[in-house]
């Protein structure tokens, strides 16, 4: 079924447009500061497979930390739960995503929770397979299962934007390898992590996934299980409990739903059991999530009452 341009929907997305002026393009990595601040879309993607959708639709964008979600699972599915909780933890720090403070107070070292850079690269890390490209393409895969998008790739000029200037995030790896929560070559691990983050999709793409972990990790169209209900509801509680950077618990208040923001201004929404929501606008606020995305999703929340608290 065709997503269907809806009245209402860009109504709300005119209204948040105007703040995409008070917003910043992230640039740390040189690629992403070619988006155009004033781009935004969003799509809906309901259970009985409609789907609405308004603005700049056609605009694909990589998805950066939304990307973690995905990985999560992934790699949940396996080594499991015990192997994964060992080497990440479950709590939210309050600091910035790409921050190192918390690796070098705590004791034993650990990443905080998968969300944030330091414990995202040991997550990449657990990924099984032969080789890096065995093991994004594993990634790809799953990603083309969930989006229900065979043609989902990786933007490659973006990919190596990153890896040229990731100099934190291997700073953040060497620290982990000398604590042995990674093992593997830093460039290797910043390889794939930097193409995994460059996987690109458009906003009708991220609502799809976003609907399958509403409904627990089923597939809305097929009704197979894409991964167990357990492992869709350790995403969904990582998602409000940091999924929105160091903003999460004004969101939870003030919009209260499951979501996911990546630097490259995509916004994942899951409402529990109800549909899935893809935003994409690359005007950043100070805390790196979509300002006009945030935006957005409050009127939506406000209009539809979708808090789940
Ligand atoms: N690839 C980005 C980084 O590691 C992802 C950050 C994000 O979207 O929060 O810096």
């Amino acid at each position: 079924m065709p997503c269907k341009s809806n009245d209402e929907l860009k109504e709300l997305v005119n209204e948040a447009r105007k703040i995409t002026k008070s917003g910043r393009v992230a640039d740390y990595i040189p690629a992403l500061g070619k988006a155009n601040p004033n781009d935004l879309s969003i799509a809906l993607n309901f259970p009985d497979g409609r789907c609405f959708s308004a603005g700049d639709i056609e605009k694909k964008f990589s998805l950066q930390s939304i990307s973690k979600v995905i990985t999560l699972a992934l790699v949940l599915m396996d080594r499991g739960k015990e192997y994964v909780f060992e080497r990440v933890g479950m709590e939210p720090t309050g600091d910035p995503f790409n921050s190192i403070a918390k690796l070098e107070s705590m004791a034993p070292s650990k990443p905080l929770n998968p969300m944030i850079n330091a414990g995202a690269l040991a997550v990449t890390h657990m990924i099984k397979g032969e080789s890096i490209e065995d093991r994004f393409q594993r990634l790809l895969q799953f990603v083309r299962e969930l989006s229900g998008n065979d043609g989902i790739q990786f933007n490659q000029e973006i990919a190596r934007s990153e890896y040229d200037t990731a100099h934190l995030n291997r700073a953040l790896c060497y620290f982990l390898k000398q604590h042995h929560i990674i093992e593997e070559d830093v460039d290797e691990l910043i390889d794939l992590y930097t193409k995994q983050c460059a996987i690109e999709m458009s906003c009708l793409d991220l609502a799809r996934i976003g609907i399958v972990f509403a409904l627990d990790g089923k597939d809305p169209q097929t009704g197979n299980q894409i991964m167990p209900a357990k492992i869709a509801r350790i995403c969904k509680t990582f998602m409000v409990t940091c999924g929105m950077y160091n903003a999460s618990g004004e969101f939870a208040i003030k919009i209260g739903i499951p979501a996911k923001s990546g630097v490259a201004g995509g916004i994942m929404g899951s409402v529990p059991g109800k549909f899935g929501i893809g935003i994409f606008g690359p005007a950043l606020d100070d805390k790196g999530n979509s300002i006009a995305g945030i935006k957005l999703l409050e009127l939506l929340s406000k209009n539809y009452n979708l808090s789940m608290f």
